[in-house]
């Protein structure tokens, strides 16, 4: 994996992390944030919704609470055989009919049972007495029951068989002076209205209902779940507020909250609220009891439709582009920084690895890569130097190597090896340039003698003096060497036969002359021979050795020369 990749992994990796650790920190602070939010909201919402509801239904108790303390309505009570009293008491109950604002009222009465009612379309204006009430009827039983319970208030969502309405009931006990209860007068007020008026608001995410003081309910948008004449039902068959809820713990969070309200009734306007879920929504239920009416309202708020999740839209949008542009940045900042830096001073290395001084551009930035890639540009000159001054000593060490495996140590011309190649090459050059070639050999006489009677290191300076001698008598351009022992071989090129008997006879003459001079003279055979054309090389040598020899067996100190075919011999004396 290169270098990059792993980079942009490691912090892709590294951002996710740091993402996901600041998703869950913003989820448990915006979970905080809006729980508490939340409750704040559910608290004031209960507190509107209550407000509604209780002043809505204020004036209808108050007046209702005012029909059941009339003098003449109670006289009635009292007496609902007297005519009289009966006639005035309705001519009340009528007038009060008129103001509420169900135009509705009902009166019952204990003494005789019978049940008064006139609603808002004054349908029963001439009989208001509609039936009689039956204890053993179940219909009935709310009446008894209020009685029995002895609660002078109580507000109750009742269908009525007999006059075929679902009404929401304001029942308020009749007592006389003794506290004995007459019977029971109050108010309908038309229940889909007041469903649609408190309960059913349309406001999204916002739900509202009411329960009795035992969870029962009483109004909610879905009728179906309204717990019908919930004072005549026996606990375990009402339609409890639990019945929303799914989960048993929200079912049990919810009737704790009712339980804990009931303790706080020494409290002003206690609040209970908490989270609940509902078709698997999460909600915030407030929950506030209404001593006025001894029922409790409930709010529940869908937290998810008050801050929709498309909320979060925005902000994960901008952090994907934040993440985008981290990413960009960073790669951008690794690209430049390091990466093309360490990318070319890897071709850098690989280049001088192949041995190629010539380094390419390389980017130095102003960082430890940098400042690296700057030592190893002065490396690889220092190496580049080094290498090349090796080099040259190499190329000097050899070609004098080359020099000295062709001389010959003593004397300082040129040894056999030296002479072969000069030979080789001279007859190359006369044959290319047909400019002829001639080769001298020469021999010291009786060489043996000086070294055997002047020593070894005498002989040595001979052999040095002679050297010198023929360099003198040769051409600057003529080869001269050593073949070993006492014997020399001078290579002529361009040569003839003229310069060849020339040159051999100088060097003979030049020898025999200033070894006098030396005080120990000496003098040499010398053999030359004036190559053909086609010779080969052992040819050459052959003749050369052959005329030296047969200018030994002349006498030696003399000079044989050899053309061709033609020989002869020419001696000190005759030059
Ligand atoms: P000739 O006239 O027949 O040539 O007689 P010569 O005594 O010179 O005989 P030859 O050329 O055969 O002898 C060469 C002698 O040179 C033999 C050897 O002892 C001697 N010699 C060979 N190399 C060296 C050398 O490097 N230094 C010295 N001092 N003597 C050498
Ligand atoms: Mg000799």
């Amino acid at each position: 994996m290169s270098l990059k990749t792993r980079f942009l992994g490691i912090v892709t990796l590294l951002i996710l992390i740091a993402a996901t650790a600041s998703w869950l920190a913003y989820q448990h602070l915006s979970s905080s944030i809006v729980e508490r939010w939340g409750k704040q909201v559910a608290e004031i919402q209960v507190r509107y919704d209550s407000a509604r509801l209780l002043q809505s239904l204020e004036r209808e108790i108050g007046l209702a609470r005012q029909m059941a303390q009339s003098s003449a309505i109670l006289d009635w009570a009292n007496n609902p055989e007297n005519d009289q009293a009966k006639k005035i008491a309705l001519k009340q109950l009528e007038s009060f009919r008129s103001n509420f604002r169900g135009k509705s009222y009902f009166a019952a009465l204990r003494n005789n049972n019978h049940y008064y009612f006139n609603n808002a379309e004054n349908e029963y204006a001439d009989n208001p007495f509609r039936y009689v009430l039956d204890p053993n009827k179940p219909d009935d039983s709310w009446f008894y029951q209020l009685i029995e319970e002895g609660r002078d208030f109580h507000i109750n969502i009742n269908p009525d068989q007999e006059l075929g309405v679902t009404m929401l009931w304001i029942d308020v006990l009749m007592r006389d002076e003794n506290s004995n209860i007459l019977g029971m007068v109050g108010t309908g007020l038309n229940l889909d209205n007041f469903l649609e008026n408190i309960v059913d608001l349309n406001q999204e995410g916002i739900t509202t209902l009411f329960v009795d003081y035992n969870g029962a309910i009483q109004l909610y948008r879905d009728r179906n779940y309204i717990d019908f004449a919930s004072i005549v039902k026996p606990e375990g068959q009402k339609n409890t507020i639990d019945l929303l809820f799914e989960a048993s713990q929200d079912k049990q969070k919810i009737l704790g909250m009712l339980q804990m309200l009931k303790k706080r009734t020494h409290e002003h306007n206690p609040i209970e609220s908490g989270f609940v879920t509902i078709d698997g929504k999460k909600h915030l239920a407030g929950v506030a009891l209404l001593p006025a009416i001894g029922w409790f309202e409930i709010t529940l708020l869908d937290l998810n439709a008050l801050i929709p999740p498309s909320f979060l839209w925005p902000l994960i949008a901008v952090f994907l582009a934040s993440l985008l542009i981290t990413l960009l940045v960073f790669h951008q900042i690794i690209q430049s920084r390091i990466l093309k830096p360490v990318m070319s001073l890897e071709q850098g290395v690989q280049r001088l690895r192949d041995g190629r001084f010539d380094l390419p551009y390389l980017s130095k930035p102003d960082n430890e890569i940098g400042r690296l890639v700057d030592h190893f540009e002065k490396m690889t000159t220092a190496l580049r130097d080094t290498t090349h001054d090796l080099e040259s000593k190499v190329t000097q060490r050899t070609e004098e190597l080359y020099k000295l495996a062709r001389i010959d140590a003593l004397t300082g011309l040129k040894n056999r090896r030296g002479l072969d190649e000069a030979i080789n090459s001279s007859a190359h050059q006369s044959r290319r340039e047909d400019t002829g070639l001639g080769l001298i050999w020469l021999d010291i006489d009786h060489f043996k003698v000086i070294n055997d009677t002047k020593g070894h290191q005498t002989g040595d300076e001979v052999l040095q003096n002679v050297a010198r001698w023929l360099e003198t008598s040769v051409r600057p351009y003529d080869h001269l060497g050593r073949w070993g022992g006492d014997e020399f071989v001078v290579v002529l090129s361009p040569c003839d036969e003229e310069v060849l008997e020339h040159i051999c006879h100088r060097i003979r003459a030049c020898i025999e002359q200033e070894s006098i001079n030396t005080g120990i003279p000496v003098t040499a055979s010398v053999g030359g021979y004036l190559c053909q054309p086609n010779d080969s090389m052992e040819t050459i040598l052959r003749n050369a050795d052959n005329a030296l020899y047969i200018a030994k067996n002349e006498g030696r100190n003399r000079v044989f020369i050899q053309i061709g075919a033609r020989e002869h011999v020419l001696t000190s004396r005759q030059i």
